[in-house]
């Protein structure tokens, strides 16, 4: 046999192991603030017996990520690592009855990114390319940032303005909770302006928020609103699970209409995109499944016509998932990229920086093309050592 038909492995998992990240999560512009002691994101390494180490990453309480991991153990312990999809499915299929589509689902999709990131360095190919090829070498990254009152959201897209950006995204805080239309409106002319006319700019109202206080008719006169500062779409406008209002608020809206961040599972994103509820779609790979899941959801998008737009921005691995993702899908043209969040700029060997026009190169290393700083995460994290190979 050549070397060339020679297939790896198997590489055998040994164990994964899970770090929550504590204490500098931005703020979200949640109800319910988050705290330094809470802990909202988690990265995982799945270790194997080859020596090989990848790693993901996990939008929910670190604890229950641990918990997730100690359920799903039988299902993953001695499975071949390089059977990215193949295991992911197996995990799924086998928790129809444990949290089918939360804790265990979000948690499969970090031990999914993880697998990929083990297959691309086992086999010396980005994931990008293991998952169909890339379209694309670089892609806009617009910077999300939390709403302000005006005279502060001026402030702050000018400074990300200044370093480089050029597309901008302002969501939650007091948009739509003031309760007054005006502040609304002064918000997004603030940012409007700071930004430039050339930017692209987009707006999130961040109904998935507890006891968000507005419904349809308030979401068509803000879609009007923000359609005269040219905002690129509007997003989260509605309950998360108003199917309907966001079908009306789709056909009426002059500006796109943006969703799906807290759908999880691709069977979930089913009726909404046949239904055509959004004009873009927005799983986030950290919480959906995982790659494995993600590029379905995103390829099911393309054929309907819908645009996918990944919300993997939650720390360093979660945006290089989403940056494999966009180098290969034929039209996605932007990846979310927060502004001033030590989980991404903090934690890895070389952190992401703009090129001259704002954007970003998309890594072409084995696996996420990324390394993680064990030095740097111990600032974040009790668990650092865990993730080491
Ligand atoms: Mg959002």
């Amino acid at each position: 046999m050549s070397a060339a038909a020679r297939s790896p492995g198997p590489l055998r998992i040994t164990r994964i192991e899970a770090a929550p990240l504590f204490g500098e999560s931005p703020k979200g512009g949640w109800s319910a603030e988050i705290r330094p002691e809470d802990s909202i994101h988690a990265l995982i390494a799945v270790h194997t017996d080859g020596g090989l180490t990848g790693y993901g990453s996990v939008f929910t309480d670190g604890r229950l990520v641990e918990a997730g991991l100690g359920v799903l153990r039988p299902l993953f312990l001695g499975e071949n690592a390089l059977e990215p999809e193949r295991v992911s499915e197996k995990l799924h299929q086998n928790t129809f009855w444990m949290g089918r589509g939360g804790t265990l689902t979000h948690v499969v999709s970090g031990v999914d990114i993880a697998l990929w990131d083990i297959f691309g360095k086992a086999t010396g190919l980005s994931v990008s390319r293991l998952i169909g090829g890339r379209y694309r070498e670089r892609v806009q990254p617009y910077c999300s940032l939390l709403m302000e009152e005006p005279a502060a959201m001026r402030d702050v897209v000018a400074a990300y303005r200044a370093r480089g950006f050029t597309a901008f995204k302002i969501g939650w805080g007091p948009f739509g909770r003031a309760m007054d239309a005006r502040l609304d409106e002064a918000i997004v002319r603030a940012a409007r302006e700071a930004a430039g006319p050339s930017a692209k700019l987009f707006v999130d109202a961040g109904a998935s928020d507890a006891y968000w206080p507005h419904g349809l008719k308030w979401a068509i006169r803000a879609a009007d609103m923000l359609a005269d500062y040219d905002v690129g779409w509007f997003e989260e406008a509605l309950k998360p699970d108003a199917l309907e209002d966001f079908k009306a608020l789709r056909a009426r809206s002059p500006v796109p209409i943006a969703g799906g961040e807290v759908l999880t599972r691709r069977q979930a994103f089913i009726p909404w995109l046949t239904q055509g509820a959004f004009d873009i779609v927005q799983p986030d790979v950290t919480k959906v499944g995982g790659l494995s899941e993600q590029r379905r959801i995103a390829w099911m998008a393309y054929d309907f016509g819908v645009r996918y737009v990944g919300h993997g921005w939650n720390t360093a691995l979660g945006v290089a998932a989403d940056l494999q993702l966009a180098a290969a899908l034929p039209d996605c043209d932007l990846v979310e990229f927060i502004g001033g969040s030590a989980y991404v700029d903090g934690i890895l060997e070389q952190a992401f920086t703009l090129d001259a026009e704002g954007w970003l190169r998309i890594p072409d290393a084995p696996g996420l093309g990324v390394s993680l700083d064990f030095d740097k995460l111990r600032r974040y994290t009790h668990a650092a050592d865990r993730l080491r190979a």
